[in-house]
């Protein structure tokens, strides 16, 4: 029976985009402010937003666009190296949505792709 589920659950799946890293600190957060918003009475207003970042969380797993949902996945990966590396800057391949990363500071520049060998300009 178990096995019948799961096999159903997997075709369900096919072809969704599944979870990411984006989707965990979403679920986290989502989380988090839920049990804070349940503890204390002031930040009661905080349950609104949980609720948003897990429903947004169960949306972007369960979507079928996933180019767009891979978009999302490589602007937070850029966020978040932002902040860890101000040296470098990374950019998403326009067609293979791969996170390439070039020097600062080197004005426009023509990038290729490490993947699929795509060209793009970038001011870096
Ligand atoms: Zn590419």
């Amino acid at each position: 029976m178990f096995r019948r589920l799961g096999e159903r659950f997997r075709i369900f799946m096919y072809g969704r985009y599944g979870t990411d890293k984006l989707n965990f600190l979403l679920l986290c957060t989502g989380l988090v402010l839920s049990i804070l918003s349940s503890f204390i009475e002031e930040l009661a207003f905080l349950v609104i937003f949980s609720y948003a970042l897990m429903i947004w969380c169960i949306y972007r797993m369960f979507s079928r666009n996933i180019a767009a949902r891979q978009r999302e996945a490589a602007a937070y990966t850029r966020f978040k190296k932002f902040f860890a590396d101000r040296k470098n800057r990374y950019y998403a391949c326009p067609s293979c949505g791969q996170t390439v990363r070039v020097p600062r500071g080197k004005g426009r520049i023509s990038i290729k792709c490490p993947r699929c060998g795509q060209r793009f300009e970038k001011k870096t």
